[in-house]
């Protein structure tokens, strides 16, 4: 893994780049299915490179020990001679961030379904999600060789619960243990892949009788389906004539762009069969970065919008859309080029923090090694090595043609909880692997309470935050405890008011002086905390209001309602005294945070709750008391919406109200119906509910 090769000159016809998620629901298949499209793909794998007598997936195991993963954000493989880049998706619908920013960066996608379980409600939610990013998509119906497989049940499921209109490619010979390959219905072709255990040969063969009428009908209807989509292609249809395999491919490649159409292949991924044809239609059906429009932004200069023609000749911009720490070189920055041309060496800038930044070494991932390369042109995904200050969502461009491109964005952790190491051994990892993984992960924040000394972690949800513990296990090897989830509440002030601080002491020699007076006014959810000095005429030394803004914000980290921090507030320091011998910084930092106390609690102290944004997806009879649980749970109801075959509810709700919603959810719905949610906003809790927090914590 850390060989690196190097490349220069490359030559990228923008028409024959793929930047493609797998998108799944968890179990549907997606790391053996990538796994696959890697191993057919990638030039270095041979057949002498695995022992014999060890499986296909043994070796898998091996290599992914060894350091080949798939969890690399991006990884760039051929086929044909097209590059594809397939950019790791989330397979937990509880990760919105992780959603956003993955479909951010795709052109496409190819969605996998269990050919047993069909369409779960999971699945389903997972559709909706990459729909909102108007993502085009083909469907891999997997595992056909699992007993109980139902290609065509499958197919009606997805249908019905998805709304889409399916163009069917292939139709499987056999199934369960008998599924021994598939009919290609554009060129009537039978292969079978039968005589090579790797899969990577196949034969044709004579379409089996028993599926020749089936077969058929699918045939039929696909090519109506497509000449549908055409009106030269529908006369000729209509007159009698077949069109052209070229002319068929070309207008249901149209059609998938457009969203009008979603290509449907079967296979088993776990059995090696019938991949390759997936891949064919990745090629031939999913967009390259030339058939979407051009990415927009705003020019920062003039606050207007501006375009980016995805041209190599265009001036330079780039979305920075995960930072990864790799063993071997260190932190990796993900680069999706939208424009222009991105060269190792030069200096960039960083529009979004209005930064310079230079790119030190641009790299390609592939499965089984890194490519160095002196160039990334506009449609390609790279890794660039060097970055210190870009962070996820940040805008790389042409400082002459400045543009700021729509960020990705997190919300604030809203569920935090403490964590502690087993052991010493663990105290030291523990440090180290909390820091690497939340420079990986915007949405994760670590904090040590002083006056405990406890390490608090702080996520998006419960999940979340049991998913990096795990990592943290498994990767880095630390063991911990950890405390049970907190909601992170917040207080904050409603009006304005005044305090005052005074720090005297006269022990003998020299003793310690400060002495502020601080008016503190509350401002809009959100807008966060300001600091001003109104001080004129020296009644403090202008080196003594840093010493005070210190010891303000250590106050607003507790808060004095109930210890949580302290938001939404500006704070301005407006009068005082000090004393020529014993004023210190200490004194005048000691003098603030009493001044700030001692204000807030005449400033009309209220809770503030984090509010969830929850959308259920639900089949149509379960909408009544879905609407009527959530009602129950102090949730207000925004609206609902009919998607495909589902609707969806979007409501807002406490966060403290929703703990175990999906057992909840699965017993009202019978399993059916499916929810995501992510952080929306924070808001004042209501009195009686506030005192009932209050009087816990004190
Ligand atoms: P992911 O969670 O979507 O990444 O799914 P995995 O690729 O890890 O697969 C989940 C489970 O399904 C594993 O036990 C796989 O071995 C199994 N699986 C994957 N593909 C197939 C297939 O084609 N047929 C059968 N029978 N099992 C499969």
């Amino acid at each position: 893994m850390a060989q690196i090769t190097k490349t220069t000159n490359r030559v990228v016809p923008l028409e024959k780049v793929r930047n493609i998620g797998i998108i799944a629901h968890i179990d549907a298949g997606k790391t053996t299915t990538t796994e696959r499209i890697l191993f057919y793909t990638g030039k270095t794998y041979k057949l002498g490179d695995i022992d014999e007598g060890t499986t296909v997936t043994d070796w898998m195991d091996q290599e992914r020990e060894r350091g080949i993963t798939i969890v690399s954000a991006a990884i760039t493989t051929f086929w044909r001679d097209y590059r594809i880049n397939i950019i790791d998706t989330p397979g937990h619908v509880d990760f919105t961030a992780e959603v956003e920013r993955s479909m951010r960066v795709l052109d496409g996608g190819v969605t996998v379904f269990d050919a047993q379980e069909g369409v779960q409600s999971q699945s389903e939610t997972v559709w909706h999600q990459a729909d909102k990013y108007n993502v085009p998509r083909l469907i891999f119906i997997n595992k056909m060789d699992k007993l109980g497989a139902d290609f065509k049940g499958t197919l009606a499921m997805i249908k019905e619960r998805l709304g889409i209109n399916t163009a069917v490619l292939t139709y499987p010979i056999g199934k369960e243990q008998d599924f021994r390959g598939v009919v290609l219905l554009l060129e009537k072709k039978a292969l079978f892949w039968e005589k090579d255990p790797l899969g990577i040969t196949f034969e044709e063969g004579e379409i089996p009788a028993d599926i020749r009428s089936e077969v058929e009908t699918f045939r039929h209807s696909l090519i109506e389906q497509i000449c549908a989509e055409d009106e030269t292609l529908l006369e000729k249809y209509l007159g009698g004539q077949e069109p052209s395999l070229e002319e068929l491919k070309a207008v249901l490649r149209k059609a998938t762009i457009a969203y009008r159409l979603v290509p449907v292949y079967c296979g088993s991924s776990l059995r090696n069969k019938a991949v390759q044809p997936l891949l064919d239609g990745i090629v031939d059906f999913l967009p390259s970065p030339l058939d979407l429009p051009p990415v927009k932004g705003i020019n920062p200069k003039t606050q207007t919008e501006e375009i980016r023609e995805t041209k190599i000749e265009a001036p330079l911009s780039a979305l920075a859309f995960k930072i990864q720490v790799d063993p071997h070189v260190g932190k990796l920055t993900y680069l999706r080029v939208y424009s222009g041309t991105l060269q190792a060496g030069k200096t960039v800038m960083n529009s979004s923090k209005k930064d310079e930044e230079r790119i030190g070494r641009l790299l390609l991932m592939h499965a089984d090694k890194k490519e160095e390369i002196s160039e990334a042109y506009a449609g390609e995904i790279v890794a660039a090595i060097g970055l210190t200050r870009t962070s996820t969502g940040d805008t790389l461009c042409d400082a002459t043609h400045p543009i700021i491109l729509e960020s990705i964005k997190f919300p604030e952790p809203v569920i935090s909880l403490a964590i502690e190491p087993k052991t010493k051994s663990d105290q030291e990892k523990l440090g180290n692997a909390l820091n690497r993984l939340s420079e990986e992960d915007p949405t994760f924040k670590i904090k040590v309470n002083h006056e405990t000394g406890q390490t608090i972690i702080s996520g998006m949800g419960e999940l979340h935050l049991e998913v990096l513990v795990e990592r943290m296990r498994r990767e880095f090897g630390v063991e911990a405890t950890v405390g049970a989830p907190q909601v992170a509440y917040k207080e904050t002030i409603t009006k304005v008011a005044q305090g005052e601080g005074k720090y005297i002491h006269q022990s003998g020699g020299r003793g310690q002086y400060g002495h502020c007076l601080l008016r503190v006014e509350p401002k809009a959810r959100g807008e966060g905390y300001e600091f001003a000095s109104e001080i004129k005429g020296g009644a403090i030394p202008s080196e003594f209001i840093p010493p005070i803004e210190k010891g303000v914000k250590e106050a607003m980290e507790n808060g004095v309602l109930a210890g949580f921090p302290l938001v939404d507030m500006k704070v301005v320091v407006y009068d005082g005294s000090y004393h020529e011998v014993d004023s210190s910084e200490i004194a005048f930092k000691i003098a603030g945070s009493q001044a700030l106390q001692a204000a807030v609690r005449n400033a009309g102290l209220v809770l503030l709750e984090p509010i969830m944004k929850v959308e259920v997806t639900t089949p149509e009879e379960f909408m009544g008391q879905i609407i009527g649980d959530l009602s129950s749970r102090r949730a207000q109801i925004l609206g609902t919406e009919v998607r495909g075959a589902a609707r969806i509810i979007v409501g807002l709700v406490p966060l403290s109200e929703i703990a175990g919603y999906s057992t909840t959810l699965r017993s009202l719905s019978q399993g059916r119906a499916s929810y995501y949610m992510e952080p929306s906003h924070y808001q004042e809790v209501p009195k009686n509910i506030t005192e009932a927090i209050v009087a816990k914590k004190v």
